[in-house]
Formats: structure tokens, sequence, C-alpha cells
């Protein structure tokens, strides 16, 4: 399915130009021989970056979980995470894909195997007696490129609207990330967690940020002390996680653009983030994540789940929130076109029939079997799918890079 950006937004960035012209969704439908059905979102790409770089389409990621990973899973028990993955995994995919196909099934099954059973994916994930939260704090994710005033303004709407952290994505250019921290730091007081989102912008293009232009930024960061700062470096480059942990006391984030939940625990043990970040979409699901989430619990790194795209996903999230041990916070990103939104995006409220029990910036996770909520099999028909990857980036000319 795809939601359009209509009209496309431009976006500015140090270097060049975003084009924001759609947003792409996968809803997954398995259904069991009794007749029961889950649903999962579908990810099919890891990250905004990732999508552009190896151009994976979501109709390519659909074509090949209707055929070999649907023909692969036919006849596997839903109550049997373990064996679903095997079974992909025997299909001998590319990681990225193989990860991705994995957590559809593996977030569908749970809510088939929940709705069977009449328990929670919350509770089939830790048993009835563990130590489970399902009323979660969200921070608020928003702000792409805009001026520093935008985002202020952006920040105080999130702040009226009860969220307590706010996450945006900067990428203006050294001396106005500067002043943007500067200017929401000043806007929204010291209350609000402020988390800036590199999102790997400062490693892209003609225009990268040098290593020690990062140093320098952070070094300034910490003044309006923000609450981490998410993927600063290249996502892969585990040492250089490492390598900035040692020149900043800021707390790092990461983990999105992992290709798999031992990517996941890889980031943690070869590098160094204070805050990791997977996504029941991305990194095998329920199972996935829970053993990454159970790998952060008693060291000094907090998972808090990475959730970008409908709210089928950040229900799923949710459950995985409620039950992974010493994790409590959730992403929550913001569209709309008023002054909080990112951009407009209306499959992803539209694809449940469900209203959330969201107020305050604090998410009650859905009680009920499964994943607890009503999917609107009519988003199929109105958001049909449109070809082409959803954003584009044009890149100035005669840039020069300060090399590193
Ligand atoms: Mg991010």
């Amino acid at each position: 399915m795809s939601s359009p950006i209509d009209p496309p937004q431009e976006r500015r960035f140090y270097g060049g130009v975003r084009r924001l012209l759609k947003r792409d969704a996968v809803l997954v439908r398995l259904e069991t021989a009794d007749g029961t059905v889950g649903f999962a979102p579908g990810g099919a790409s890891s990250s905004a970056m990732r999508e552009y770089f190896e151009g994976a389409s979501h109709g390519g990621f659909v074509d090949l979980l209707e055929s070999d990973v649907a023909d692969a899973v036919a006849g596997a028990d839903a109550d049997d995470p373990t064996e679903l993955a095997t079974r992909i995994r025997d299909l001998g995919l590319p990681r990225l894909l193989e990860s991705q196909a994995i957590s559809a099934v593996d977030v569908a099954a749970h809510d088939a195997w929940g709705k069977a059973a009449g328990t929670p994916a919350y509770e089939l994930l830790t048993g009835e007696t563990a130590d489970i939260s399902t009323s979660l704090p969200l921070y608020a994710s928003a702000g792409m490129y805009m001026e520093p005033e935008g985002y202020a303004e952006q920040a105080a709407a999130i702040r009226e609207r009860g969220f307590g952290g706010y996450k945006y994505r900067p990428g203006l250019g050294p001396d106005e990330d500067r002043r943007t921290l500067r200017l929401l730091r000043k806007r929204v007081g010291d209350e609000m967690d402020l988390m800036v989102d590199a999102h790997t912008w400062w490693k892209i293009g003609e225009c990268s940020y040098t290593f020690d232009e990062i140093v320098a930024l952070l070094d300034d960061f910490g003044e309006h002390d923000p609450y981490w700062i998410e993927e600063p470096v290249e996502p892969g480059d585990h040492g250089a996680y490492t390598r900035l942990a040692e020149r900043t006391d800021l707390p790092l984030a990461g983990g999105e653009s992992e290709e798999s939940s031992e990517g996941l625990i890889a980031l943690v043990e070869d590098g160094r983030v204070d805050f990791l970040q997977g996504d029941v979409r991305h990194h095998e699901g329920f199972t996935g994540t829970m053993r990454a989430a159970r790998h952060c619990a008693g060291r000094d790194v907090r998972f808090v789940p990475h959730n970008f795209g409908t709210n089928l996903g950040l229900v799923a999230n949710a459950h995985l929130t409620a039950a992974a041990p010493e994790t409590r916070l959730l992403e929550y990103p913001v569209f709309g076109d008023d002054v909080a939104g990112m951009y407009p995006f209306p499959l992803a409220e539209a694809i449940l029939d469900t209203d959330l029990d969201l107020e305050n910036g604090t998410l009650d996770v859905p009680e009920g079997p499964g994943l607890g909520v009503e999917v609107n099999l009519d988003v199929v028909e109105e958001y049909p799918e449109i070809e082409g990857p959803w954003t584009e980036f044009e890149y100035d000319e005669g840039v020069i890079s300060d090399g590193e």
C-alpha cells in the first residue's frame, strides 16, 4: 500500500534536497488451519537510508512473502516461532530480507497464537507472572530538516500534547545544527527530553561531517543536555561508535539499521551504545527483539524500541516494550500536516479499526488477545501501491567535502 504525500514536500539539508513523495506500508495476513487470522506490519526497509541505498521494493518483498515464505511456513505451528524462523532461514535469503521476512511471520504468528489462546502478545513473550508494564510513556518523533525556528515551534506544539520527549533529525550543517539545539532547549525548557537523530545524515554525500566535526558538535551539544545522540556515525561501523564514545560524554543510541538481532547484540558487544533500538518489523519479530532486549538487561544499555510506520507497527512494538525487561519508553512518530506533524501519512491511522488509548504522551497497550486490535482491511483498496521510491535525494553540484 502507498499513502501519497500530495503535494510532494521538499526538505533542504546540508548539501542537497530531499523530496518526500509517499509512504509505503505492507500488511501481512497469516491464517492458521483452524481459521484464526494474525496480522503484522511488514517492513521492506529498515530505515529510509537503507531503502535509499538498496532500493528495496515493497512490491518485491510482498511477492517474496506470498510465494517462497508462505510455502516454507505452511504446515508449521503458529505457536512455534523457532520452527517458523528455521524454515525461513532454510530459504537462504540475503540477511536483511531474511530478518524482515522472519519478522513479518513471527509477529503475525504471535497475533494468531494469542487470539487462539485468548492471551495478549506481551504475555506470550513473558508468561503471566513476569513484570509487565502496559502503560507506556511515548516520546514524539518528528522534526526533519527545517529551519531551526521550525523545530522549536514543532517541539513546543508536541510538548502541548503532553509528550515528555521530542526527537528530531538535524542535518543543516554543523553551525545550524548547533543553533537548532540551542533554540530548542530555550523554547521547551529543561523538562523535556530532546533526542537528536543524526539518522546517519552526518555521514552522507559530499557534505559529510568529519569525525572531528562530530566530536566538536557533541561537545557543544552537551551544554543543552540532549537525551541521546542517535546514529551519529555509519550504522554498521561499530568501531566508530566505540571511538566516538571515547571522545564524548553524551549518550549514544543506535540499532535500527542492524540487519538482524545478532547485529543488535553485536552493537552492544563490539560497539558502545547507551540505548539499543531494535524493531519488531526488522529484527526477527518479537523473538529476535526480545533476545536483544534480554541481552541489554543487567548491562549498562537500555533497550528502547525503534518504531516508525503505521499504528499496527506501533501496537506491535508496544507489546514488545511491555514485555521486554527494563524497557518502558517507545518511539511515537507524529504524522499530519499541522505544526506537530512530520508529513501527512493518513494510512498510519486508517490501518486500524481500533481506537488506541493514547493520551498525554502515554499509550495503554491493548489488552485483548494477540495484538489486541482490529485491522481495517479496507485500506488495501483505499491505498493502492504507487510504484517507485518513497523519497528522493538531490545533491547540490560543486559541493566540496572537507574530507576526513
Ligand atoms: Mg532513527
